[in-house]
């Protein structure tokens, strides 16, 4: 399998130079030059499998010789097996023919577990091959930078080096990133806000002189490609769960950057019957506005109590739009410079066709808080701020009572406890045992100005694979 970018300026790449390499070097995304496809009685075969083995059917197709099957089950296997859930990503009922999936079993109990064990692993294994070491780098404002370094930090040929903003980020998740002791991981506070650290990570993408001879940064946000495809396996599983393939399902999603939600819309792409797929978004809403009413117009960033959605412009959706667009890489090229300039429209037919799959709501931080608290009270089940208003944004834009809606539990609710205790629960909920000591653990942290010379040094100097 080979891949090319939204821009359409680069000769097709493999599966390894593509997890390598983040960004296309024409600034675009990678995705794969045809998608497998699976027929129903396929999939419908599929239905007694564990959710490791249905993993390997669904990816094995996408890495192609990169790495044989039986390497590849066993990456799948170690990524999974440290999951607090015989099911991996098990499904509760909150209602009639409507479903919630626990996506937040992993080490780091949200979902971006699923991507970042596997990606960790695929990555060590990859540079054994190669005989290759590099740098992972990257900037948090929370759940990605623990995912990434739970993922990374049994791996033996790379370093990570994950900045977030000095002191605002929540205790959780600092600690989350902090107490994780190998001598491979390197946490780095810098003083400054979000989008300085993430400038700090364009910057040295863009000018990796700094490093050691021989090495190469990698991203690991949800441009790696390798995370997206991860991440279909479990809207296969949930429609198995429920009575597919014979059987529609809908899925209603927390959606950030727009990775987990195009997951879906492969999945749906390869095969599996899917009658609607939800963007859930709180009140930084842009893709609500884009899909609703054609207005992908930028608005100042609005700080909300579910702290992963807010995003100004969601990266992925270029690659969602590359396919609306016919796979025409000017022109995706032309929407995504009037994006950054402050303002996209889409072709009325473009945006009808979107509308076919695609529906969207906005739930703002009053809407989420009163959500948790009903379902608390209807059912003790305590929801974390952004399956909240996913599961909001699966009521509101549901067009079928008959056919199963599943939300996408993206979060822990007690990785989130401002927003929870805002709905009136008493406490802190607590964290699931494995991490209850989290607040007596040690921490390793560096704290560095916000200056790309003090950062670049530090990293060239502290490089220990
Ligand atoms: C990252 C994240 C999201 C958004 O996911 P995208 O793939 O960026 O759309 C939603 N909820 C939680 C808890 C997250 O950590």
């Amino acid at each position: 399998m080979k891949y090319i970018s939204t821009r359409g300026g680069v000769e097709p790449k493999s599966f390894e130079e593509v997890v390598l390499a983040g960004l296309a070097a024409d600034g675009g995304l990678f995705v794969p030059q045809q998608l497998p496809e699976f027929s129903v009685e396929e999939i419908a075969s599929w239905s007694g499998l564990s959710y490791q083995q249905l993993a390997l059917k669904i990816m094995a197709p996408f890495v192609g010789d990169a790495v044989p099957e039986k390497d590849l089950q066993r990456l799948i296997d170690d990524a999974y097996t440290g999951f607090r859930h015989a099911g991996v990503a098990p499904l509760v009922q909150t209602g009639h023919n409507e479903w919630i999936m626990e996506l937040f079993h992993g080490p780091t109990l949200a979902f971006k577990d699923f991507a970042l064990q596997f990606l960790g692993n695929l990555l060590d294994y990859i540079l054994a091959k190669r005989n290759q070491k590099v740098v992972v780098m990257g900037a948090t404002s929370g759940d990605t930078g623990s995912a990434a370094i739970e993922g990374c930090r049994h791996c033996k040929n790379l370093d990570i080096f994950i900045l977030h903003p000095y002191q605002r980020i929540s205790e959780v998740q600092r600690r989350q990133m902090t107490t994780v002791l190998a001598d491979n991981i390197h946490n780095l506070a810098l003083h400054g806000n979000f989008d300085d650290c993430q400038n700090m990570v364009k910057a040295s993408f863009a000018d990796q002189s700094f490093l050691p001879e021989g090495r190469q940064l990698v991203a690991v946000n949800s441009i790696n490609w390798a995370r997206i495809m991860a991440q279909i396996v479990y809207y296969f599983w949930a429609s198995l769960s429920l009575g597919g393939p014979e059987r529609k399902v809908s899925f209603s999603v927390p959606t950030g950057n727009f990775g987990d939600i195009f997951a879906g819309y492969l999945a749906h792409k390869m095969g599996l019957p899917i009658e609607q797929l939800v963007i859930a978004t709180n009140q930084n809403d842009i893709l609500h506005r884009c899909i609703s009413g054609n207005d992908h117009s930028t608005k100042p960033l609005q700080q909300s109590l579910a702290p992963s959605m807010d995003i100004m412009i969601s990266s992925n959706f270029e690659r969602l739009l590359f396919d609306l667009y016919q796979r025409d890489g000017d022109e995706v090229a032309r929407l995504m410079a009037a994006a950054k300039a402050g303002s996209m429209k889409l072709n009325d037919d473009v945006l009808a066709q979107a509308r076919e799959l695609f529906s969207s709501y906005r739930c703002d931080d009053a809407g989420m808080v009163e959500i948790i608290r009903d379902t608390f009270a209807e059912s003790d089940y305590l929801l974390d701020p952004h399956t909240a208003i996913g599961l909001a944004a699966a009521r509101h834009c549901r067009a079928n009572q008959d056919t199963p809606m599943v939300t996408l539990a993206t979060a822990h609710p007690a990785k989130f406890p401002d927003a929870v205790r805002r709905a009136g629960y008493p406490c802190d909920p607590p964290l699931p045992s494995h991490m209850s000591d989290l607040f007596e653990r040690e921490e390793r942290c560096t704290v560095l100005d916000n200056d790309s010379g003090a950062v670049q040094q530090f990293m060239a100097e502290n490089i220990v694979s």
